[in-house]
């Protein structure tokens, strides 16, 4: 979670955030649809929650979430670059 200054009902903006994240089944790169990796889907014991974004396991990430795998590559969504091919 960033450190950014926050509205007094983040809670409930970032429960609906949580929300949303779960209807953004996939991602496409250059046209070509990936489907999502959701939390604790190949990595095990994990806490119940992811410990950036909140959602629990098998639920999807918020989007940008630092924990986050790329569904190309594996490595962190942020940071491997396909990110910013997809739409
Ligand atoms: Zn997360
Ligand atoms: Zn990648």
């Amino acid at each position: 979670m960033s450190t950014e200054r926050l509205p007094e009902n983040w809670r409930e903006v970032w429960a609906q955030r949580q929300r949303l994240a779960q209807l953004i089944k996939q991602v496409s790169y250059f046209n070509v649809p990936f489907m999502r990796k959701a939390y604790g889907t190949h990595e095990h014991d994990l806490p119940e929650q992811c410990n950036d974004c909140g959602v629990q396991l098998g639920e999807l990430h918020v989007i940008g979430c630092a924990n986050e795998r790329c569904p190309i590559c594996a490595r962190q969504f942020i940071v491997c670059g396909h990110r910013e091919a997809t739409a």
